[in-house]
């Protein structure tokens, strides 16, 4: 798929659900967001059947995001559906981990290659304070199973927001004795117009990657530590823009996304679909095109048409507009 900027389009990201086991505070207010309703969710079959359409249409590879994704039932029955798929090559996942410890052997079984986990700080108040519910500790064995059963990548991501003042330099150092992609990425103020905003973050708290860098730098220059180098043989294959680095010697690899300081719309492969059914052409637009009809009442030329038309209306570059009437759990993050 071509999108109308020349864009090769070949990524699908998948919200299951908009709920979530824990309550980020820049993600989602301590009562949850107002849930949808039960029929207002596609149903697993559902959803295969459009991976299938949008496979045969040109997508590749598929990511499963939420809310938390392993909250819904029948993410494993999901991922062997699409795993069936011929034309999808990798099905990826985006967690927050808590329950990979006793998922993973399903899910890896089921055909999952890839996996990103969330985990801004590794300090546990900090971490409890973000998450509201959340200990590091279930986090740490949810990386550890991820490593055991051998997804391929295991990618963990954090946010980076000023005011919390995190330990960058400890978090990056996790990539040296594991195979582990340790990742930071801009804090996107996004979903300001949701009427929530629990953490009081804003695009003060947008630290630019390359600031992240120099201050990982300085501390390993004060502990002397090597510096970053650009990574090697270990560089993990993307499906997105990061960049990555390396301590030299590591086993795994330091990646930044910045999304805010320096866009990569430019290259942007993506398209969204939220647990509702809604394909979202740009994550910081709020234009979005109905699927769930076409699914339930169309044909698969009327699924394929909605593809089509997300095509035509992916904007060239997001502008700056960041204040999405969506919060992250919502759309999909
Ligand atoms: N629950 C899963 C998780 O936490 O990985 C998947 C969904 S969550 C919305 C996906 C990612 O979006 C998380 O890594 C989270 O930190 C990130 N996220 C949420 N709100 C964000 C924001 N405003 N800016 C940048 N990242 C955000
Ligand atoms: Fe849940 Fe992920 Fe949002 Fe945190 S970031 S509340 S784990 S959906």
């Amino acid at each position: 798929m071509i999108d109308s900027h020349g864009r090769v389009i070949d990524y699908l990201r998948i919200s299951l659900t908009d709920r979530c086991n824990l309550r980020c505070i820049y993600c989602m207010p301590e009562d949850g967001v107002a849930a949808l309703d039960h029929e207002d969710i596609l149903r697993i079959e559902e959803i295969s059947r459009i991976v299938r359409v949008a496979a045969q249409t040109g997508i590749t590879r598929v990511r499963l995001t939420g809310g938390e994704p392993l909250v819904r039932h029948g993410v494993v029955d999901l991922v062997r559906d699409i795993k069936a798929i011929p034309e999808i090559e990798s099905i990826a996942l985006t967690t927050n981990g808590i329950l990979l410890p006793e998922m993973a052997d399903d899910l890896k079984a089921a055909g999952l290659s890839r996996v990103n986990i969330s985990l801004d700080t590794l300090d546990e108040e900090q971490y409890h304070y973000i998450t509201r519910w959340g200990h590091v500790n279930d986090v740490h064995a949810g990386i550890d199973a991820a490593l055991r059963v051998g997804f391929k990548p295991v990618k963990v991501n954090s946010v980076v927001i000023r005011s919390l003042d995190q330990d960058v330099f400890e978090f990056a150092r996790m990539s040296v004795d594991r195979p582990l992609h340790m990742r930071f990425i801009e804090y996107m103020p996004v979903g300001e117009s949701s009427g929530y905003d629990g953490s009081g973050w804003g695009e003060q708290d947008v630290v630019p990657c390359e600031e992240i860098m120099e201050t990982i730098n300085a501390r390993a220059r004060e502990l002397g530590f090597p510096e970053l180098v650009p990574a090697g043989k270990h560089r993990p294959t993307g499906w997105g823009p990061a960049r990555y680095y390396e301590f030299p010697g590591a086993q795994g690899t330091v990646g930044f996304i910045s999304p805010i300081s320096n866009h990569f719309c430019s290259e942007c492969n993506r398209l969204r679909m939220t647990a509702d059914g809604k394909i979202r052409p740009c994550l910081f637009s709020d234009e979005e095109l109905d699927l769930r009809t076409a699914v339930r009442e169309g044909t698969d030329e009327d699924i394929r048409e909605v593809f089509l038309q997300a095509l035509q209306l992916k904007p060239d570059e997001h502008h700056s507009r960041v204040g999405t009437a969506r919060k992250m759990s919502q759309i999909g993050g």
